[in-house]
Formats: C-alpha cells, structure tokens, sequence
C-alpha cells in the first residue's frame, strides 16, 4: 500500500466494517454511477441504489463537501420543484496512463470526464531499452507533474498498459525481465510512489474502445492490434475475455507458416514473423533500401503512410501481411462469430485502406455468411487507444469491482 495523502484513500474500504463499510461503499457506488451513467438527480440515485432519500443525502453532502461531486443545477419537471442535477467535478482528481510498449512509451493524464489533460507525451523509448526507460519514466511523470502543477494528492492512480505474457492474479510479467519477476504494478508502486495498476497493452485498447470508441454498444467485438507485434482482444458477451492466466490473445503467435522463420517466442512461423508491424517495416526496408537511399530507416507507421499514399511496393508489402492476418482472422470469426473486427493498433492509421484490403483478403478465407455478419471497423481512437483504456482500470479499482 502506498503511503500517501492521495484522495483515493477516502474510497478504500479494507480496514473497515459495519456502518462506516457501509458508508463507504455507498459513496463508492454513487461515483460509479456517475461515471458510468452521468449527472443524476436525488431520487435517481435512491432508485439505482436502492436507498433511502436520509441515506443517499447523507453520502452526498459528503462527497460534495470533499469536492469529488458538484450540484450541476435544475433540471426539467412535470409541475412542481425542479430537481438538481449531480455529478463528478472533473477537478476532484486526476488519473494517469502509461502506454508501455516495447521501443516507445505515452503518457497521458485524465480529469474525471476523462478528458485529457495538454496532450500526449511519447518518448522513444520502451521496453527494450531495459533498465533505462524505468528511470526516464520516473523524470517524465515528476516533470509532467510540474509542468501541469498537479500535486501528487490529486492522483488517483497511474495505469500502466503492457505487451507480452502478464499473469493477471500475480502481476507478473512473464515476456521481460526488466521487472524481474517482480509482480509489475509493485515495481511501479516503488518507482512512482503512486498507486499503479497493470493491464495487457491489446485489452487496454479494447477497454478504450468499448468505454469511449466504436466498441460502446458492441456486445461480441474482436480486436487487432498490429503494432511491434500482434495482439488480439476479446469482448465476449459485454464482457473482455481475459482466459484462465490473463494470457488469452496470444495471437501474433498461432503457427501460419509450417516451415517459416524463428519466432522471439521459440516457436517456429508464428503470425507475427510475417505480419507484425516491425516485419513489415523490415521488409520494406530491405525491398525499398535496395531500390533506392533513404535516408533513415522506415518504421512501421512510413511504410503505412507511403501504403497510403499510393507507393507499389508498400502497398504489395501490406497485401502480402494481410493474406496471413485475413487466414488466422478468418479461424477466429468462424469460432467467435462476432458483431465486429476492429483493426487498433499502429496498423488503425491506414484507415479506409488497410480495412478495405482486410475486408477483401477476409472473404477469400471466412464463410461467406459468417463473412457478411461481422462489421470491420477501423479504431479512431489513434494512439490514445491503450491509454484511454487505462482509465477505468484505474477507476473502476476505486469506485467499483468490474471493468
Ligand atoms: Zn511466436
């Protein structure tokens, strides 16, 4: 547990029991609620919580006092008093998130209307640059801080969004040994003297969707993420599937080539030797470099924007990768039959084209009906996916016991 005065501490109900376990978590519910389902009136919040007008009063006058809710005012009625209106004040507290990935870190912090705060903050480097990028993050938050004037009161939690195998009871990352072995959120906890909270960096995006993108009302939605590597995300019924360990989604490494490359993983022609984004940005080096000088290497997201653009040779680099994600898509659309796919990830900034030959390559390898029933969709949430996605970890760990 973190030793701090953060305002978080006011939602934690470990120590306690009868009425104020009670107190506490009617105050919690009543957040949650607001977060969830916005402003809400005095009578609504005794339905939906099934208290008394004494009770929900009770719990207001101290979230209001503590600043966590403001009194938004009157809203429309039938004859009589008008009602006032409550809700979250977005200044009660602040949440934020680290998209961790393996050659690039962001940051990004949240008001309580989830709205960001400036803007995103990367830096390139990530995970593989070991110890240094743990360092690099410290000074970062600490600098952002500054520059943003927030004190560490204010925040409420630092979500910290991840690649590879992360074993959801323990924590403990099973693909670095930056953390070395150590359960990930504690070795944050230690770094940021802030409460931190892990997820997979493909589930975080697909939280992003469903709370704030296209994912919203989508009840079965698969999600892509083609970045460094590949990942997949599952919302299954409503709910994200996470598997037994937390290790469902291992997607990059189905076998698509019988006799193809080593994979980092050991295994031999996973997915990801012939369609991940930093194979695509091989391939396009070695077939573009050979042709012509460039000045620098490209990355994944040049080869896109030349794709885009109209480049040949991108474009039949992308066809080719699309084949191999459309021939292992196509399994998963006949197991799941999902309302939608939707393409996150760095890949998502080909838009209309990468959906366009996905869409095609899909129908060569998926029943047609099973085809025609699942929408492709492409994330518009760019490189806020992840990080967005972060947010109800966070809060949810605060207010409410589901994501
Ligand atoms: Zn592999």
């Amino acid at each position: 547990m973190i030793k701090s005065k953060s305002r978080r501490l006011q939602f934690v109900v470990d120590d306690l029991s009868g009425v104020e376990l009670k107190r506490v978590l009617l105050n919690r519910q009543i957040m949650s609620v607001f977060l969830k389902s916005g402003n809400k009136t005095i009578a609504d919040l005794c339905q939906i919580t099934n208290s008394s007008i004494p009770t929900v009063n009770s719990s207001l006058s101290f979230l209001l006092k503590q600043g966590w809710v403001l009194n938004y005012g009157t809203t429309e009625s039938r004859g009589g008093r008008k009602p006032a209106m409550y809700g979250i004040n977005p200044k009660a507290g602040y949440t934020i998130s680290i998209d961790l990935s393996r050659n690039y870190t962001s940051f990004a912090v949240y008001n309580l209307h989830s709205v960001l705060i400036d803007k995103v903050f990367s830096m390139p480097i990530g995970i593989d640059s070991k110890d240094i990028v743990l360092d690099r993050i410290k000074q970062s938050l600490n600098n952002l801080l500054i520059k943003l004037s927030l004190s560490r009161e204010l925040i409420l939690g630092v979500g910290i969004a991840l690649p590879g195998l992360i074993d959801i009871n323990s924590g403990v990352s099973y693909s670095y040994d930056l953390f070395n072995g150590e359960p990930v959120y504690r070795v944050f906890e230690t770094l940021l003297e802030l409460p931190c909270f892990i997820e997979h960096d493909t589930r975080a995006m697909a939280l992003g969707e469903k709370w704030f993108g296209i994912a919203g009302d989508i009840n079965n939605a698969l999600l892509i993420n083609v970045g460094t590597g590949i990942g997949l995300s599952m919302i299954l019924n409503g709910e994200l599937y996470r598997g037994k360990s937390g290790f469902a989604g291992e997607f990059g490494h189905i076998n698509i080539v019988s006799d193809g490359q080593r994979c980092y993983c050991g295994k031999i022609g996973c997915l990801e030797t012939v369609a991940s984004g930093s194979y695509i940005a091989n391939r396009a080096n070695s077939i573009i470099g050979s042709k012509q000088v460039l000045d620098n290497p490209l990355t994944f997201s040049n080869v896109i924007e030349r794709a885009v653009a109209g480049d040949i040779l991108c474009i039949e680099i992308f066809e080719e990768a699309s084949e191999y994600l459309a021939k292992g898509l196509s399994s998963v659309i006949h197991i799941f039959n999902p309302d939608a796919v939707i393409i996150g990830g760095e890949m998502s900034k080909g838009g209309e084209f990468i959906k366009s030959i996905l869409d095609y390559k899909l129908s060569k390898y998926t029943i047609n009906l099973m085809k025609n029933d699942t929408s492709i969709l492409v994330s518009k949430l760019n490189e806020q996916a992840a990080l967005l996605g972060m947010i109800p970890v966070v809060l949810s760990n605060m207010f409410c016991n589901e994501v």
